[in-house]
């Protein structure tokens, strides 16, 4: 018999052009797949969840995350880039991680995503071996997230890999990690490939490691163009005239390139993932969000890093909205002259947040939207708390009003992993000792005192 799910009489917001919004609608699953939404479905044998006065939406999509960090959560809330950098890669905290490190760094990373509603993630691993980068595959897969597990370079001897002169080619480990876990695409977890770039390694490193990506069939992610080295490489433009961007690549960043590199991107259809608390905070340049929209591009969002901001969407997508209003706000005020309108509505940073960001991990046929044939990862959002009613628009209430907290339930591919507010099956105790242990060890052979962080 079919496993079927009816969400029941819930605000539902698709994120689906076609099909809209609906005050109040119902979603029919079976076997993990939408089959189907609108109002009074009329459905038997199914298990009936009651979404009266929830908001009914697509999980988020995060598309750039180190996710192990968790286990290093708020070590350095004010790093500069340069700061993170010299204490992760070059540093040498990156370099003691062990396998179990990255395990408990996975599996809380990706548990707080779920609880917080993002039911997809690019994790943009750093493995030291391959026995890290099983742990961090172990962990993806016990944690029960949708993810692209994008393979990374080492952060043991970091010094050799992260420079514009590194001659080191990607590892091949890779191809092993994709023939042992990722043979098929109809998994939860897919295989990305997380590259140093132009600007962390020489051309041709560069030119070799998206050959690679491109054999394993994997998203292939890079930190580019941002900083104070982003406008003076003109890297995109590079990319662009080697006939390397394509919508398989996906940038990062991105802040401090030319007016007609954002056309490049836009017109190759590449992906980008803004993450906008951390380039805000940290120096890697104003986030590009209208810069690139205004050439018809779709950017995506990313946490990026928890050693510094909070793990959640929510604040991601404040931070994405009132940035680009500010930038352009100021360019109205400095003419003397008050703004009408605003660029960037609550409805354009919604969907940078879920069906965009899915465009960019390569999951937009099965999900990021409430379409009859994707599967179902779907969040419920509660609109009778406190910081939620009266509810009069439920996409601005999604968009800047909600939190964490809100989150009621959570399902990933038809499977609840958030009930009421609470995670199910997992053993905190377990996880929160482990990742305890876990930080004591990083912070005592990186050298750090007990009691003795933040440096
Ligand atoms: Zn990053």
């Amino acid at each position: 018999m079919a496993n079927r799910m009816l969400i029941k009489n819930g605000c539902v917001l698709t994120m689906d052009e076609s099909l809209g919004n609906f005050e109040t609608a119902d979603v029919l699953i079976e076997n993990g797949n939408i089959i189907s939404v609108g109002p009074n479905i009329d459905a038997s044998d199914c298990e009936v969840v009651d979404a009266s006065e929830m908001i009914v939406l697509p999980g988020f999509v995060d598309t750039h995350r180190h996710v192990w960090e968790a286990v290093i959560r708020n070590a350095g809330p004010d790093w500069t880039l340069p700061t993170y950098l010299n204490h992760l890669y070059f540093g040498g905290l990156g370099g003691v991680l062990r396998p179990e490190d990255v395990y408990i760094g996975n599996l809380l990373g990706a548990l707080e995503a779920l609880n917080a509603g993002i039911t997809s993630l690019l994790d943009w691993s750093m493995i030291n071996s391959p026995e890290h980068g099983d742990e961090m595959v172990r962990a993806l897969q016990e944690a029960g997230i949708r993810a692209v597990f994008a393979h990374g370079t080492p952060l043991r001897g970091a010094g050799d890999y992260w420079h514009r002169e590194s001659a080191l080619n990607h590892s091949d480990d890779a191809t092993r990690l994709k023939e042992k876990y990722f043979s098929s695409k109809d998994q939860l977890l897919t295989m990305g490939l997380a590259i140093r770039g132009p600007e962390f390694s020489s051309w041709e490193s560069t030119l070799h490691d998206i050959k690679l990506a491109r054999e394993l069939d994997a998203i292939c992610s890079m930190h580019v163009g941002f900083g104070s080295w982003g406008s003076a490489d003109r890297s995109i433009e590079k990319m662009y005239n080697a006939g390397l961007l394509a919508p398989d690549l996906n940038l990062v960043h991105v802040n401090s390139i030319s007016d007609e590199e954002y056309k490049m991107i836009a017109d190759t259809g590449a992906s980008v993932s803004v993450t906008p608390e951390v380039e805000l905070m940290m120096g890697h340049g104003y986030p590009l969000t209208g810069k690139l929209t205004k050439h018809g591009g779709r950017p995506t969002i990313g946490i990026d890093v928890v050693t510094s901001t909070g793990g959640e969407m929510f604040a991601q997508m404040k931070f994405m909205a009132q940035a680009e209003r500010s930038r352009i706000n100021e360019t109205v005020l400095a003419r003397g002259e008050m703004p009408e309108s605003l660029p960037m509505t609550a409805k354009d940073i919604l969907h940078f947040a879920t069906v965009d960001g899915a465009r960019a991990l390569g999951l937009e046929g099965k999900v990021g939207s409430l379409t009859p044939g994707k599967q179902a990862d779907i969040i419920m959002i509660r609109a009778t708390d406190i910081n939620m009613t009266p509810m009069n628009d439920p996409v601005g209430s999604v968009t800047f009003s909600a939190h964490v907290g809100n989150v009621d339930s959570v399902f990933v591919a038809g499977k609840a992993v958030k009930r009421d507010g609470r995670l199910l099956n997992v053993d905190m105790d377990r996880i929160r000792s482990l990742a305890s242990t876990s930080r004591d060890y990083i912070f005592s052979e990186y050298g750090v005192p007990e009691g003795a962080w933040p440096m």
